[in-house]
């Protein structure tokens, strides 16, 4: 598109960096939002014609819109809006005529936002699932109508039909569902702690999460099982994860208050020097492209990354309770590293460990064990183990045929004596134009 050429060395120019670095825009970076919200209203989208199907915050709240301009979350993008708006005066294709009208600077600046923002409540990342990889962001005019909830009663599969062809996308229940049960899907990453969950919802959905969920692991009882989450042995760890994640003064008041009740550990410092050692050491890791896995060198990289990483998780090990979130990230983290450093030994220790918590936290239905089953019974293989990996395989197979995945296609025809013995309930969903 000759208006986008025209325009993206100017907006690179112009975006501030320092508004863009400081706030939680995690829906791809500010350049790539800009160039697609202008994609959108050259097509006429409006956020009046998006309104009956897209939630936004402020939709049809004129008022609350003013006031959440002044939120520092907001700093991304009214910034966007703001340059995008300096831009039009060099390329004016690159938006609608009325954006090129001064006068109407405010009235723009807030369109801009509000189709922003529904972007942001809107947007989906699509995920490859033999690898759980996230491969783009995309709006599901239908899909979005699906609420959150901290225990969904259903997930997104993505479904890729061939190289180029946009994804389709299937609700799926993750469990059996009475007829005229709520169709919820997650936001975030259930396996986060409570107040993390309602902190990141706040920051990417703006809603503080309500679910019975959260409303039952907020209670004294609930707190303390969260704690195994992200509990160290002296407490000093989540000290710090409190103070970083909780959305407001009195909520994390309450909450010691609690803790102090049940006499947990609860240190009053930053986090330990082992865990602050640990964290820094993981940004001397070398950036590694897994799409260029041909690429020379490559596996050598990987292969001093994984040292440094089994390095960390060794330091890490006596701080943090074996169940910490942490922990699991970066042994995800040592395994995507050790498949690319073809270390065969470690990606079965990962594997194996990382999918006894995949079904606790996520349950049996879940995407992710789909590409942990998958690096096992390669690993398996390679191993020259081939009873232990026809099992892993066998046990990929069973899921998949449940999830009514099948390897490599987009298999979203299953025939219909197939699909009435499927016990979830799978419909179809278009991405939309
Ligand atoms: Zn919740």
């Amino acid at each position: 598109m000759i208006e986008e050429c025209a325009a993206i060395g100017l907006l690179i120019k112009q975006l501030p960096r320092s508004a863009c670095g400081g706030h939680v825009w995690h829906r791809g970076d500010a350049l790539l939002d800009a160039l697609l919200v202008a994609r959108l209203l050259r097509a006429g989208h409006a956020p009046a014609s998006l309104a009956a199907n897209l939630a936004s915050p402020f939709l049809g709240r004129p008022k609350a819109l003013q006031a959440m301009l002044q939120a520092p979350a907001l700093a991304i993008p009214a910034a966007i809006a703001t340059t995008l708006l300096e831009v039009v005066v060099q390329v004016p294709q690159l938006l609608p005529e009325k954006f090129r009208r001064a006068q109407l600077h405010q009235a723009n600046t807030e369109t801009i936002i509000g189709v922003l923002m529904q972007m942001q409540c809107n947007m989906t990342g699509v995920v490859e699932h033999s690898r759980f990889e996230s491969v783009g962001s995309a709006v599901f005019a239908e899909g979005s109508l699906a609420n959150h909830d901290c225990a969904p009663t259903c997930q997104f599969l993505f479904l890729f039909a061939g190289e180029g062809l946009r994804p389709t996308l299937k609700l799926q229940a993750v469990r059996d569902l009475e007829a005229g049960a709520s169709l919820t899907i997650s936001y975030g990453d259930l396996a986060r702690p409570v107040w993390e969950r309602r902190r990141n919802l706040q920051a990417s959905h703006w809603f503080s999460c309500k679910c019975s969920k959260c409303m039952q692991d907020l209670t004294a009882q609930g707190l303390l099982k969260q704690v195994h989450l992200v509990s160290d042995a002296k407490g000093q760890l989540l000290q710090a994860l409190f103070e970083r994640t909780l959305p407001e003064e009195a909520e994390l008041q309450k909450m010691l208050s609690v803790f102090r009740a049940l006499k947990l550990p609860f240190a009053s410092s930053a986090a330990n020097a082992a865990v602050g050692a640990a964290l820094k050491d993981l940004s001397r890791l070398e950036p590694l492209d897994r799409s260029e896995s041909e690429a020379p060198g490559l596996e050598a990289r990987a292969r001093s990354n994984l040292k440094l990483i089994r390095g960390i998780l060794a330091k890490l090990l006596p701080a943090v309770h074996r169940e910490a979130v942490i922990l699991q990230e970066l042994r995800g983290l040592a395994l995507s590293t050790a498949e690319l450093a073809k270390d065969p030994e470690t990606v079965l220790e990962m594997a194996g460990e990382l999918l006894d918590r995949c079904e606790r936290w996520y349950g049996p239905l879940h995407l992710k064990r789909c590409s942990l089953l998958r690096a096992q019974a390669a690993a398996h293989g390679t191993l020259g183990s081939k009873l232990r990996a026809a099992e892993a395989a066998g046990t990929l197979a069973e899921l998949q045929a449940r999830l009514g995945l099948s390897e490599g296609v987009g298999n979203c025809a299953k025939d219909t004596a197939d699909q009435e013995a499927e016990t979830a309930f799978v419909c179809e969903l278009d991405a939309m134009d």
